[in-house]
């Protein structure tokens, strides 16, 4: 992969696409998890390092598409400079603030920057262009930098203006931030590279959303466990009772599809033996072990069951590669959560063993966080909708744009 390493940026200027779209407090709008500005700091310290300058560019969250209850744009908790004393602090750079990403203010502060000093630009989202990928749009930003650099893996599978169409005007002067090459080389390891037993552990609350991710994955794998709410979809799908647990009846042949074509493919399937029930969605619910085969009437299978677990731990701790992505169970409740913890506790020793574990965004890190094991699995990936259509197969704009 082409990186900031490949480009000495000694008097240059690179415009940065970073993912400052961090958490805020409602109430104070300040930063609760500043995790994803802390991982673009090596790249912009490198680059700071060398002699040149930063132009920051970035959205936070969805201002056209989140207005106020008036219907007016929320400027308030979309402005980047929300972020702005935290990228000053971690940085150690006092970091100025263009009010616009573009337009004469921009032009003006960008053309003045010297050698280590860093522009924040205002959210990108404030255009409808951003997102829509506007060509026009995209060329406005691009004349605020002599080299273009992509550190935001979280939206590398959007083909947005500053993620994907910009790099058009850069064809000799683009490349990758550390954020984005780390987060590549280690979904590359799994899916090109995978030491063998490669395990994916799959689970979450839908069928259908992870529905390409399983197709591919049973190109690759030696071992595919489904656990979670979706498991209960295949296991109706084979003739059980599964009472009122989380069902998609329109995916049933879909899943019998799968199963066969793991059979043909000497991929082994698991699905769990037997579920912790409950009378209700809810922590406070009655809840008990149940073999799957016959789940009652109004109970619902909230997590997987003891026996289940065991079994998982034990496939899951003869790996040597292991993805996972989405929870066994509702871990977000005690009463549910022992699944998705017993898991955890198989992937960590796995690791700890010389398997390479990886754990794609979203509810896993947050479960692998919960328990307390982020720091005893190989890599967490940032990326969440991003990682997931990398496992999907499919080329993600933010990537191809800078390789072609
Ligand atoms: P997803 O975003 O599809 O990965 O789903 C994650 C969500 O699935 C989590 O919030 C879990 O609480 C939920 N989940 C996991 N297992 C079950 C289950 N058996 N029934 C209902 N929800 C579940």
């Amino acid at each position: 992969m082409k990186t900031v390493d490949t480009i000495n940026f000694d008097g240059k200027k690179a415009l940065v696409r970073v993912d400052f779209n961090v958490p805020l407090d409602k109430k104070t709008l300040e930063i609760t998890d500043d995790a994803r500005i802390r991982a673009t700091i090596p790249t912009l310290k490198k680059i700071l390092n060398e002699g040149g300058a930063c132009i920051l560019m970035s959205h936070l969250g969805r201002p056209l598409k989140k207005l106020k209850e008036d219907g007016t744009v929320d400027f308030e908790k979309h402005t980047l400079k929300n972020t702005l004393a935290k990228v000053s602090e971690l940085l150690g750079v006092d970091v100025k603030f263009a009010s616009d990403c573009i337009g004469d203010e921009a032009i003006e502060m960008a053309a003045n920057l010297k050698s280590g000093e860093v522009l924040l630009l205002e959210n990108l989202r404030f255009y409808k262009e951003e997102e829509k990928g506007d060509e026009a749009f995209a060329e406005k930003l691009s004349k605020l930098g002599d080299v273009y650099v992509n550190d935001a893996f979280g939206t590398a599978h959007r083909a947005h203006a500053s993620t994907a169409v910009i790099a058009k005007f850069f064809p000799s002067a683009k490349c990758f931030g550390y954020v984005m090459a780390r987060e590549v080389a280690n979904a590359e390891k799994v899916i090109k590279h995978a030491e063998r037993p490669f395990t994916a552990i799959t689970g979450g609350a839908k069928v259908s959303d992870k529905l390409l991710i399983l197709e591919n994955l049973i190109d690759k794998v030696d071992n595919l466990i489904i656990g979670g709410g979706m498991a209960y979809t295949f296991l109706k799908a084979q003739g059980f009772e599964i009472g009122s647990s989380l069902c998609e009846d329109d995916r049933l042949e879909l899943c019998l599809e799968l199963i066969k074509k793991a059979e043909s493919k000497g991929v082994k399937l698991l699905l769990p033996e037997d579920s912790i029930v409950a009378d209700a969605f809810s922590n406070e619910a009655n809840c008990k072990p149940c073999d799957n085969q016959h789940i009652e009437k109004g109970w619902m299978g909230l997590d997987i069951g003891p026996k289940a677990a065991t079994y998982f731990a034990e496939v899951i701790k003869g790996s040597k590669t292991i993805l996972w992505n989405g929870p066994m169970g509702v871990f977000e409740m005690t009463n549910f959560e022992n699944g998705t913890k017993t898991a955890a506790i198989a992937v960590a020793e796995a690791t700890k063993n010389g398997a390479f574990s990886l754990i794609g965004g979203g509810d896993s890190a947050a479960a692998v966080a919960k328990f307390g094991f982020e720091d005893q699995v190989s890599y967490v990936s940032t990326g969440g909708g991003a990682l997931l259509e990398y496992f999907e197969g499919k080329t993600l704009p933010g990537i191809a744009a800078i390789n072609e």
